[in-house]
Order: structure tokens, then sequence, then C-alpha cells
């Protein structure tokens, strides 16, 4: 498969993405500049690395055998890339697990979308759609702002996903990590921006360099 997927980076497991646990891929790239957005470091399309479809598709496989029940992708805008995306999702449906979803977050409606990006967007169980708006804020879980919606497209994703449409827990799902070298990331949808800065100051006050959600490739297996 010669696709390659600009990315910015690659987690297993996530735990705060979507249901259970999950290989998480952050694209790298997107043109929306949302006013507030707490992701820029992925903005610029020519950072990150690029990543063969083949290689990822591997890492999908290592993760369904460790017991992942998805595979979530953010970014960046991963429908930017949407033939490479689309080679991605299509190569996994192909792998053929069982009780997998296939979540993928979107900053466009989808009446923005064109015939490649609705075709990559039909192979997700779960989409999230829409901007980020910093006005607009939400308690529910795994989106960002009140505007962005969650839409269930298949039976697994319904199966899994109904009992979180309107769930707002206490206080949005962070996953938290530190390496050796004191710096610390986090995996979330920190959707107040209170949130966000309670988790920078608690981070940087047990002596980590905050790494913004700019990480490398990592992997907790
Ligand atoms: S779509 Fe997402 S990554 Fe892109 S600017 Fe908006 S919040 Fe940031």
């Amino acid at each position: 498969m010669t696709e390659s997927l600009r990315l910015a980076r690659a987690h297993f497991p996530v735990t705060a993405l979507g249901y259970g646990r999950r290989l998480g891929l952050w694209v790298q790239g997107c043109p929306l500049a949302c006013p507030g957005c707490i992701a820029k470091d992925t903005w610029d399309p020519d950072g990150g690395v690029a990543a063969g479809v083949g290689e990822l598709l591997d890492d999908v496989r290592r993760a369904a055998e460790a017991g992942a029940d998805g595979l979530t992708v953010s970014g960046g805008e991963p429908l930017r890339q949407a033939r490479a995306l689309g080679a991605l999702l299509n190569g996994v449906r192909e792998i053929g697990l069982d009780d997998f979803d296939l979540l993928v977050y979107t900053g466009y409606e989808l009446a923005e979308l064109d015939d490649e990006q609705r075709g990559t967007a039909a192979l997700a169980d779960v989409l999230i759609t829409g901007r980020y708006v910093a006005a607009a804020p939400t308690g529910r879980i795994w989106r960002g702002s009140a505007n962005q919606e969650m839409l269930l497209r298949t039976p697994l994703a319904r199966a899994r996903y109904t009992e979180f449409l309107e769930y707002e827990p206490p206080a949005p799902p962070i996953q938290v990590g530190a390496g050796p070298d004191g710096r610390a990331w986090w995996v979330g949808v920190p959707n107040r921006a209170e949130t966000r800065r309670e988790l920078d100051r608690a981070l940087a006050a047990l002596g980590y360099t905050v790494e913004s959600v700019s990480w490398r490739r990592t992997r907790d297996r």
C-alpha cells in the first residue's frame, strides 16, 4: 500500500477519546484555524511525519491484539487527507476485526465535504463534526463545543455510543502521562478553557514540562 498519512502523533492505549481502550492517531495539518484551538501545533501541513498506511495497519493489528476496542483519528483535520485516510479506514475494514469501531473527528460540517471526503467519512462508525467554537462551551463527553455533533452511523456505533450522546461527565475524561525526561503529555477534550489551564498548572506544580498535546509517537504496552 503506497499511500501515506502525515501524522502529528500516535498513541496507544488512548482511554479519553472514545469507547474503551483505543489506538489514537493525530493527523498533521489543519486549514480551519478555529480561535482557541488547543492543537495549533498540528496546523502546519508540512509538520509531523509521513506514516505509510501499511505501517499504520500493522499498528492497528498490534493494538487489536493488545485488546483495543477501536481507532480514534483526530488532528489536525483528518479529512484534509481524505484519500490516505480512506485507504487506512478501508484497510482496517479489510482486516475484519470484531467489535472494533472507527471514530473520526472533523472540523467540517457534513454539508462542506467534497465527494472524496464524504466517501472517507462514510467509512467511520462514529463521526464527530464541526469547528471548535470557544464561545459555545459544552459538558458533553468527547466534544469540544456545543455545536459539535456525534453521528452514529453503524449498529456497532449505536450499540456503544448512544448512551454517550447526551452524557455530561462531572469532568471531561483526560489521560495524563509522563516520560522519564520530565515531559508530560495529555489526551482528551478539555471542553472548558479553565480545565486546560488547571491541567497545565497541576502538571507544572509537579515539576513537569507540559508539551501541550505535542508528543512523539508513543505506545504504552
Ligand atoms: S478543526 Fe480542530 S485542529 Fe483544526 S483549528 Fe479547529 S479545533 Fe484546531
